[in-house]
């Protein structure tokens, strides 16, 4: 259902949230934080779709913006975009190649994040039976224990002429705590193992790692989270907001004081009361933890959120706006200009990535800027 429903959402019929994505944004935090990394290089990343936002808008208009690297998960996403994005930029896949996949990189032009022995060896061997070896991408694991090689088989591996290797990267484990002692301390690793890949670039930040200081950014930094508006900073947000989320009023009714709303009757009006229901629920990506949380805000007004959170639909206490306010139809902020990702992340017990990647596919989506 997910690509027809996409379309006709599209269509607007009416009844479902409305997600605004500011691509004009998005290409103005790229410019800030390319900037901010210069001479470093900037990269965009844009796996999961562009953390939910629509790597098909985001992508053209980076790269219209002047980004020439871009950085997805999966060898699958890697041929979307490079369908999205032409023959042009250069595309990182971050998983690097899963057994029997290296033709797939091939045919696509795509650079493959090499992360263990294994997937060296198998992209070492195809690069033979083309004739030579193909570039790649090789990560260390410098204490995450995510993805990559540990420093001394990294090392090991610059002495074999059937590897290209163009880029050495890492990830940081803590960057968004700019005292922990982890971050310098893969940085020092990352330092020894460069030092046996002469040819190579080096990349160890990501969006939070861009605010620890220009020690950190080496030749590469990668992006992902900021480009849509989280902050990756300790103090104000230096980013500029990049998405709208409005739901429609489905209903509004009065309860005499004691009614309960919702499943469990987890709340209970303490007095005569004005219920509105909004058509956006945990199937749109709205957490349930919000259930008796966060809110949602009309012409800066905050309408509190009462009872559960259900599949489709939320309740809010409208008692504080005049009755004439509220309609059918009428658009509330659940994320906007009152109500930032990471303040209703926070208020979910989550962080902005989760809830961006996890926004629904229900909704009329908007683009705006990016020259469309
Ligand atoms: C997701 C990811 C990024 C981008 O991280 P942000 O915190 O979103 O900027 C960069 N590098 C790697 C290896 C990643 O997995």
């Amino acid at each position: 259902m997910g690509a027809l429903q996409r379309t006709l959402a599209a269509e607007h019929l009416g009844g479902t949230a409305v997600l605004t994505v500011d691509l004009d944004a998005i290409v103005a935090n790229w410019r800030m934080l390319a900037a901010r990394a210069r001479p470093a290089d900037c990269a965009a990343v844009v796996k999961a779709d562009a953390y939910g936002l629509g790597a098909a808008a985001v992508a053209p208009a980076l790269a219209a913006a002047g980004c020439g690297q871009f950085f997805v998960a999966h060898l699958v996403e890697g041929v979307a975009l490079r369908r999205v994005l032409g023959a042009g930029p250069e595309i990182l896949v971050l998983h690097g190649p899963a057994p029997g996949a290296a033709p797939g990189f091939a045919a696509h032009r795509l650079v493959p994040v090499l992360n263990s022995l294994a997937q060296a060896a198998a992209w070492a061997e195809f690069g033979r039976a083309q004739g030579a070896p193909l570039p790649a991408g090789l990560q260390v694991d410098t204490g995450m224990a995510r993805l990559g090689l540990p420093a001394a088989q990294a090392a090991q591996l610059a002495a074999r002429p059937d590897l290209d290797i163009r880029l050495l990267l890492s990830h940081l484990a803590c960057a968004d705590e700019v005292g922990h002692p982890a971050n310098a301390a893969q940085l020092a690793v990352l330092l020894e193992v460069r030092r046996h890949f002469p040819g190579a670039a080096a990349s160890l930040a990501a969006s939070f790692g861009m605010f620890l200081g220009p020690a950190y950014h080496l030749d590469l930094v990668r992006p992902g989270a900021a480009l849509y508006g989280i902050n990756p900073a300790a103090g104000a947000n230096p980013m500029r907001p990049v998405i709208r989320l409005q739901a429609p009023v489905v209903q509004v009714r009065e309860i005499p004081a004691g009614a309960a709303v919702g499943y469990g009757h987890t709340w209970r009006a303490g007095a005569p009361a004005r219920i509105a229901t909004l058509g956006i629920g945990y199937a749109d990506g709205l957490p349930r933890a919000l259930s008796n949380r966060a809110g949602a805000w009309l012409g800066g007004v905050r309408l509190k959120l009462v009872g559960r959170v259900s599949m489709d639909s939320i309740t809010l206490d409208a008692s504080a706006v005049p009755e004439g306010a509220l309609a059918p139809g009428t658009l509330l902020d659940l994320i906007g200009p009152d109500c930032d990702v990471d303040a209703v992340a926070a208020e979910a017990g989550t962080v902005g990535y989760e809830l961006l990647t996890r926004l629904g596919d229900r909704f009329q989506r908007r683009y705006r800027g990016g020259g469309l």
